[in-house]
């Protein structure tokens, strides 16, 4: 095929692609609300979180997607909103201190139980054993019109945590279908924190630009700003680590020079250095200049701060609105159109098996795969910058890139904390990497996704009968990019 016509034939299928993502093609039944919400109920009267929302009723088309198990009635279908987020810069950085209850990307997790942070191999990729980066966190709570609602589930946060080398995402592609007797190992791992309205941590009433978290956190680790520290430096014990490879990480990087500093002057028998040292790191000039910072910095409460420059960078999530671009007065156009899709629709009706026997099918095949990808790409298009999808709601499910690796049925795990069944929450777009300045060439082993789903449990369960506090692991599901 020649460059010219395929170029014609894609066009063509990203507009055809586009008819599809309107609906059923009838811009009537298209109804759209525009709500005022955060990425959950808001009762809180969120500041500093997107609020406007264009509240899209996503009318699901996927046949062959995993069923969500309701205990409700069928109710597949409701027309269900789909919630866009954006990032954009930090403009300040007050709103970004968990007792704001941020949505954010990038920087250090405004971790929502500031004390009973995930420990262990929870916090390492189960692929390389290095600790996870901290990617997304999202403020989402449970919706009053949500099943698993319930009053002291009032404040509930994500948060999704990725190993950056693309090696361990690859790996993690063959881990992903395990069940949990088989151990899968993932590089990709997320967890769901909540806490009454009522709780240690943050005021009842809503926060203010001055506010501060009622309770400290728990000291976190001076590289990553990420994870709780378990050992300090033992020269200048001024600083601690998560793990041993940070610790490396920050010598290699700078600490080296200052420790041995710090060391000259305590043997030179410093007073005031040794008096103050090892509490108030703040104080010390030398530490500011290696970008040495206590967690929690009393400039900025309730942040973390980090001495990493590996860190991804830091950004606003914001919550905006997804345009209907359906254009007005083309039904002459969308009469052709209205072809493709039905032809398309009868292909994807076939579901490969009875297709498979038509003579052209590996042709065929493909081309209805990259129909697919026309499609999501097309229904992105109309919100270029969107980053993330979020609907919770029963028979909500993730726009896919790809008719490839979705999770079949059995496939997302039960929550291993409830036994209840898990349904779609959120997912991430490959636009993210973009904002994230990963580099994209398709020669390079930097990271890559087409998209990651996460899936929750439904019930929104409880870590323990006797608390709200800490973190239960959810499930993200990863499809790698269409090549
Ligand atoms: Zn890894
Ligand atoms: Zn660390
Ligand atoms: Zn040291
Ligand atoms: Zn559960």
């Amino acid at each position: 095929m020649s460059e010219m016509s395929e170029m014609a034939e894609m066009a063509e299928m990203a507009e055809m692609a586009e008819e599809m993502a309107e609906g059923d093609g009838n811009a009537g039944e298209l109804s759209t609300a525009v709500l005022a919400m955060s990425l959950g109920h808001g009762l809180y009267g969120m500041s500093g979180i997107g609020k406007t929302v264009l509240a899209m009723n996503l009318r699901n088309r996927d046949l062959e997607d995993l069923e969500v198990e309701s205990d409700g009635g069928d109710e597949s279908d409701e027309e269900l909103m789909v919630t866009l987020g954006f990032v954009q810069p930090v403009e300040e950085s007050w709103k970004m201190a968990r007792q704001q209850f941020p949505c954010k990307v990038g920087g250090t997790p405004a971790w929502l139980d500031p004390l009973k942070l995930p420990e262990g191999e929870n916090t390492q990729c189960g692929i390389c054993g290095n600790p996870l980066q901290f990617l997304v966190q999202v403020y989402a709570p449970i919706g009053v019109d949500d099943a698993a609602y319930r009053e002291e589930v009032f404040h509930r946060s994500l948060f999704l945590f990725v190993c950056p080398d693309m090696a361990c995402l690859q790996q993690d592609q063959h881990h992903q279908r395990k069940k949990r007797e088989e151990k899968p190992c993932r590089s990709v791992k997320v967890f769901r924190s909540q806490l009454a309205r009522t709780n240690r941590f943050y005021s009842y009433e809503p926060p203010s630009a001055e506010s501060e978290p009622a309770l400290k956190g728990v000291p976190v680790c001076t590289w990553c700003g990420t994870w709780k520290a378990t050992s300090r430096c033992g020269g200048c014990k001024q600083v601690r680590y998560c793990s041993r490879t940070h610790q490396l990480a920050h010598w290699r990087a700078g600490h080296d020079s200052f420790c041995r500093t710090v060391q000259a002057e305590l043997a030179a028998g410093n007073q005031q250095s040794d008096s103050t040292a090892t509490e108030t790191l703040q104080s010390s000039d030398a530490g500011q200049k290696m970008g040495t910072r206590v967690s929690e910095t009393p400039q900025q409460p309730g942040i973390a701060t980090a001495a990493s420059d590996k860190l991804w960078p830091e950004m606003e999530l914001i919550v905006g609105e997804e345009e209907d671009s359906s254009p007005s007065g083309d039904q002459g156009v969308s009469n052709d159109a209205q072809k493709l899709l039905e032809d398309y629709e009868t292909r994807r009706a076939q579901n490969g098996e009875e297709f498979s026997a038509i003579d052209m099918q590996d042709v065929e095949e493909s081309s209805l795969d990259q129909q697919h990808w026309a499609a999501f790409q097309a229904r992105l298009a109309r919100a270029p910058g969107q980053v993330l999808r979020y609907c919770r709601a029963v028979g909500a499910k993730p726009l896919w890139p790809s008719l490839q690796d979705q999770p079949k049925e059995g496939d997302v795990p039960r929550c291993q904390n409830c036994g209840g069944s898990r349904m779609f929450e959120f997912q991430l777009l490959p636009q993210l990497l973009y904002y994230l300045g990963v580099q994209n060439e398709a020669d390079s082993d930097s990271l890559d996704w087409a998209t990651i789903a996460v899936y929750t449990c439904a019930a929104s369960c409880n870590k323990s009968d006797s608390s709200f506090e800490g973190y239960v692991e959810e499930f993200p599901w990863v499809q790698l990019a269409v090549t």
